[in-house]
């Protein structure tokens, strides 16, 4: 199966979707998770009418920007550590992965010297998994009333990784958890901080992530193929 029947089916899967649960299509934006793929792959993607493309190591996501178009978005949804930072702050379109304060003050003081306001969104662990990043479900409040009087940064949302799972419905409870807590944080009305995206879903379960909400979902193994990685 080449890339591009590859993204016609998940594009029917979003509408099927999306017509189930009553959303638009344009409610939900999908992100082709390129990490690991040749240049040559992104551009065949890109050739079908992608321009959200998710990387998780920064000097793969730098590479990439420099070679690709320069009207794609660039979704950092990897772990990000402190002193990475400063290479993609002004290349990204939105990190998906901000679970501590510290790493947001790293990126308020990068951003700063920038000169620009850098879009985040909060990851949460919410099925509490010991293996995974992401701030604790009931520390979320406080991460993100912190995270928001940084002046160059813009709480944009929440992310999640949920667990690896055969049957996707077993994940359904963590994303309407997480739709939860964004729910709650948007009642609480906190200056700085703009609740507009819910980044959750990937290839196994991005169906039962649309209908819980979710308005980026990130689709990696679904559009490219299996990844292969080099057995160390
Ligand atoms: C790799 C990855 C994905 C995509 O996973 P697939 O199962 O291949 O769709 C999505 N989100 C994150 C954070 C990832 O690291």
């Amino acid at each position: 199966m080449d890339i591009k029947e590859n993204l016609d089916i998940v594009r029917k899967n979003i509408e099927t979707a999306c017509a189930v649960c009553g959303r638009g299509t344009d409610e939900v934006k999908l992100i082709a998770v390129s990490k690991t793929k040749p240049v040559s792959a992104l551009e065949e993607a890109y050739a079908d009418g992608c321009r959200d493309f998710g990387e998780n190591k920064v000097q793969e996501l730098v590479h990439k920007y420099e070679v690709m178009p320069k009207d794609i978005r660039w979704h950092m949804i990897g772990h990000l550590q402190r002193n990475k930072v400063k290479y993609i702050v002004d290349k990204v379109y939105l990190i998906h992965s901000v679970d501590s304060l510290r790493l947001a003050q790293e990126i308020e003081k990068e951003a700063e010297k920038r000169d620009v306001c850098v879009n985040i969104l909060v990851e949460v662990n919410v099925a509490g998994e010991e293996s995974k990043f992401g701030t604790a479900s009931e520390e979320t409040l406080s991460l993100v009333e912190k995270i928001a009087k940084l002046p160059h940064i813009r709480v944009k949302g929440l992310m999640t990784i949920a667990p690896y799972v055969v049957d996707a419905e077993e994940n359904r409870r963590y994303f309407a958890k997480l739709k939860q807590i964004y729910v709650d944080i948007i009642h609480k009305n906190i200056d700085n901080v703009f609740m507009e995206e819910l980044s959750m879903g990937m290839t196994g379960d991005y169906e039962v992530a649309i209908t819980e909400g979710a308005t980026y979902i990130r689709v990696g193994t679904g559009i490219f193929g299996e990844r292969e990685y080099a057995v160390i």
